[in-house]
């Protein structure tokens, strides 16, 4: 799994919600991510079932008869954030259900239940069943209920928890669609907990998934990220990845398709072949992790360096001028001063327009957990400056690259009166001069780059098909 979005997307979800004004009679809900795109695409579903059954969203901040917090393990700070979340929330509404779910939830479901009694933990395996919660809240607030006195008994312990069971109908905080195509991983990566909390590799029929995407291009949705824990794993029957992707493009006709990460044993030729389509994003993220082969091969990653760098070379030849970007994590247990040499050469070498860097954590219930010699958190945090600085001149040479050449944007909102969006190459841009009737998000339009940056500015060139 990519460790991108783990640390990233913590704070900016639940600060989407602006206060609301309701009246008395309406039901309101809060919920807060944490973590990957799959949790917040987990989060949509939610919110989507909420919204379904006339809830409204309301910030974690304000008044609301139930809260909804969607927890990440992977790092010990994630684990430390969603408790001071939940102390927080619970001892500001110590009468209102407060359902703490996701993959903490799985791995420290006891410790969190202790933490205040209007708690209820629902684990990961079981998340699913949330979808039911909105409807018992309405039943119980409408039998006129006090729901926090027993909050668990607005759990449906009846249906099969299903980990596809996650399909919105709304997005209430993307204006791209999120498909959740895989869960879990037979992998195990010394360092990663997911396992843990997700269980085993799984994944979605391919009617399914052909059966989603064509609901959401008939819905008009003009990008679909496909995501998951391990999506490379993806396979169904004798089909792989390739297959799916191959099968997807037939199924659908506009809407382009972006991957969320693709391991770097995945980029075979046969994969490549199909990351050629035009209607895929040209933005690859590969969690590459070590540009050591000595701590690839301790961390029990299944490829070397090499691989990597033959990985990126076919997507350049693939695609002309791709957005690679990659995960790195710097500290590991045994790491040498030369070790992390090497992976500063390699993200040198390869020109990543973007990186992900972590300080290694350790994680309880992993084998990294026991490795040594520890690298002391100083000279982690060091590395993770170092080449966090080398990544910042990476992304904007990759950004100027791109001034004077024509892109596709998908407007997703506004800052200030210009349209902001994003191109199939991920960069972030703002478009200028664009009509009224064209600056709706969702809609995509073709602009010229003109200016580089964190967000580009580029100028309206028209409507694209
Ligand atoms: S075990 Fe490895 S491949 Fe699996 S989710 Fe963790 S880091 Fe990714």
């Amino acid at each position: 799994m990519s460790t991108r979005g783990w640390e990233s997307t913590l704070s900016a979800f639940s600060a989407d919600v602006s206060e609301t004004a309701v009246t008395s009679m309406e039901k309101t809900f809060s919920i807060i991510t944490i973590g990957c795109k799959l949790n917040q695409f987990e989060t949509e579903a939610l919110a989507s079932s909420f919204l379904a059954h006339g809830f409204v969203i309301v910030p974690a901040d304000q008044e609301a008869d139930a809260y909804v917090i969607n927890t990440c393990t992977v790092t010990s700070r994630a684990d430390h954030k969603a408790r001071s979340m939940i102390r927080g929330i619970a001892r500001e509404h110590p009468g209102t259900p407060l359902i703490v779910t996701g993959c903490s939830a799985q791995t420290e479901s006891e410790a969190l239940s202790a933490l205040a009694c209007n708690i209820v933990v629902v684990p990961q395996s079981e998340k699913s069943r949330l979808l039911e919660l909105p409807l018992a809240l309405l039943r119980s607030l409408d039998a006129g209920k006090e729901p926090g006195a027993n909050p668990r008994a607005l759990l449906d312990t009846e249906s099969a928890a299903d980990p596809f069971a996650f399909a919105p109908t709304d997005y209430s905080f993307h204006t791209r669609a999120f498909l959740k195509i895989q869960d879990g991983c037979d992998c195990r990566c010394a360092y990663c907990r997911v396992p843990l909390a997700r269980g085993r590799s799984v994944s979605l029929e391919l009617r399914e998934v052909l059966g989603r995407a064509a609901a959401l291009e008939s819905r008009g949705r003009r990008e679909i990220v496909l995501t998951g824990v391990n999506i490379s794993a993806w396979r169904a029957g004798g089909t792989g990845l390739p297959g799916l992707l191959r099968e997807l493009l037939r199924s659908t006709s506009r809407a382009r398709i972006r991957l969320t990460s693709l391991e770097p044993e995945s980029l075979t030729s046969e994969l490549v072949e199909v990351l050629a389509e035009p209607r895929i994003c040209p933005h690859f993220h590969i969690p590459v992790q070590s540009g050591s082969d000595g701590v690839l091969v301790r961390m029990g990653r299944r490829y070397l360096s090499d691989r990597v760098s033959d990985g990126v070379q076919r997507l350049r030849e693939a695609r002309g001028d791709p957005f690679i970007a990659g995960d790195f994590i710097v500290g590991f247990p045994g790491e040498t001063q030369e070790d992390f040499q090497r992976t500063r050469g390699m993200v040198q070498r390869l020109e990543f327009a973007a990186l992900h860097v972590f300080p290694f954590s350790s994680r309880p219930g992993t084998a990294a957990a026991s490795m040594k010699p520890v690298v002391p958190e100083r000279i982690r945090r060091e590395r993770a400056r170092e080449l966090s600085a080398l990544a910042e001149e990476l992304s904007a040479s990759y950004a100027r690259r791109w001034v004077g050449r024509e892109v596709e944007v998908l407007l997703e909102g506004k800052t200030g009166a210009r349209p902001h969006g994003v191109t199939g190459n991920y960069l972030k841009v703002t478009v200028n001069r664009v009509p009224r009737d064209a600056s709706i998000p969702g809609k995509v339009v073709r602009a010229k780059i003109s200016g580089a940056g964190r967000t580009c500015s580029a100028r309206f060139l028209g409507i694209a098909d």
